[in-house]
């Protein structure tokens, strides 16, 4: 437990001068904070020393851990070479262009061209006015709605958080209107009594068909999805969801844009989301991994369609008058550059490699009385909490069973991140076979010691 006794201890001082997003303050009044200082491979350290193997790679980000020497390397020869420059007026550096074309390359698309944020909720936004400035350009300004799924995230702005499927954003009086969502695709928890799977996707495809139909074609801008949901709880698709729902979006022609902010760069064992459930999408959103976390950054990724679209209806205003001051900033693409190599040489492989005993590991943590499903994609997963297996039953809400068990293990020394009453793991792509067994024996003990103190 991190020192809370001292007025000027780091625990006082983060408090005092901090406000905090998506933390639980009655754990943190209770607990204190963790003010960390370094990290080495997939550990991080605090300001007492501590070490934690994060099992969470930060938030989904720092895949190749860290302390990557290429990566830091990247960042300094940039930082010497030139510091800092926008991407405005026709101007940009030579490292952001090189990192569009690896862009390019690397994705599903035949062409693309590359727009840059600083972020992933910025990057969705970005691609959100993009539609909208489309509707408007092609004489159909009526064309806005924006359609996305429950237990969706998409970001923090007032239009991303709109698209995400989450309860808390009715405290921020959102969604805004025109934004609506979907049955999240979610077998275990949604599908009906003696539904079977596929009955449930053919039953997100005639709800898809219907909410088409109620809003009208007219009206839709565009569908965007995770191929994996992440921070709703790491919920694969039901099989065979992205085969029934594409051909209806394109019989309507409502463009698919891929939210692969999280998917994105090797986490579910493809390159891209999109690939592992095979499909191509109209455009890619990335962020997160894309510097393996260690420069903030957003791409819209655009496919051939999408971007002659936009090109022309740009050429009839002259200009598409949006942009950040730091968009496409040279530091950060050197280091997506060098991020984008190590994922194609190295984390991929490693990817696949761990694979199996991370599904390994889960499974051993499902056999528990009170785990009622383990999922996963690569190397994304997460362990559902439930009071009762059969029935599904969740805990009492006020048991806060998954920060109990968050908490547990960061008493152990492993981070791992609470989501609903689930516990998600993620792990850097660096992590060698011998972490990923401490994680999964840390996290066994965690799951013990709290459900042996609920029953
Ligand atoms: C994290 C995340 C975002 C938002 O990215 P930020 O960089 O936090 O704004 C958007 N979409 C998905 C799928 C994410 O996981």
């Amino acid at each position: 437990m991190p020192d809370t006794t001292h007025p000027n201890s780091w625990d006082a001082r983060a408090k005092s001068s901090s406000f905090f997003g998506f933390t639980d303050l009655p754990s943190i009044e209770a607990r204190g904070t963790v003010v960390l200082t370094h990290g080495e491979g997939p550990y991080v350290f605090d300001t007492e020393g501590r070490r934690y193997l994060d099992a969470n790679s930060g938030l989904w980000n720092m895949i190749a851990g860290f302390d990557h020497p290429g990566l830091i390397r990247a960042a300094q020869e940039q930082y010497a070479r030139f510091p800092g420059y926008h991407a405005f007026f026709g101007r940009m550096s030579d490292q952001t262009v090189m990192l569009s074309e690896k862009l390019a390359q690397v994705s599903p698309f035949e062409s693309a061209k590359t727009f840059y944020t600083n972020s992933g909720s910025e990057a969705n936004d970005t691609m959100v006015k993009m539609l909208w400035f489309l509707a408007g350009a092609e004489g159909q300004p009526e064309r806005r709605k924006i359609l996305t799924r429950g237990n969706a995230y998409h970001g923090v702005t007032a239009v991303t958080a709109s698209m995400t499927g989450k309860p808390y954003n009715s405290l921020f009086g959102l969604p805004l209107p025109g934004f609506i969502h979907l049955t999240c695709p979610h077998y275990w928890r949604e599908g009906r009594d003696g539904e079977s799977e596929a009955e449930f996707t053919a039953r997100l495809a005639e709800e898809l068909e219907e909410v088409i139909a109620r809003e009208g074609v007219d009206t839709i801008a565009g569908f965007f999805a995770e191929p994996v949901q992440g921070a709703g709880g790491v919920i694969p698709p039901s099989a065979g969801y992205f085969d029934a729902i594409l051909p209806i979006l394109r019989r309507h022609k409502i463009p698919v844009i891929a939210d692969e902010v999280i998917t994105g760069l090797g986490r579910t064992g493809e390159m891209w989301g999109c690939e592992s459930y095979d499909f191509v999408p109209d455009a890619i959103i990335s962020s997160k991994a894309l510097t393996a976390g260690y420069f903030p950054m957003g791409a819209v990724i655009l496919g051939p369609e999408l971007a002659d679209r936009l090109q022309r209806a740009t050429r009839e205003v002259e200009e598409f008058p949006h942009g950040f001051t730091a968009s496409g900033h040279p530091v950060g693409c050197a280091i997506a550059l060098a991020a984008i190599d190590l994922v194609e040489t190295e984390l991929l492989d490693r990817v696949r490699a761990l694979t199996p005993s991370f599904e390994a590991g889960l499974a051993r943590l499902a056999e528990h009385p009170h785990i009622g499903e383990a999922r996963s994609r690569g190397l994304m997963g997460a362990l559902e909490a439930v009071r009762d297996k059969e029935t599904k039953a969740p805990w009492d809400g006020d048991l806060s069973v998954s920060e109990r068990i968050a908490n547990t293990c960061t008493d152990h020394g492993l981070i791992c991140r609470p989501l609903g009453q689930a516990v998600v793991l993620c792990p850097a792509f660096i992590m060698t076979e011998a972490q990923m067994a401490e994680m999964f024996e840390k996290l066994g003990a965690a799951l013990e010691e709290v459900f042996d103190g609920l029953t």
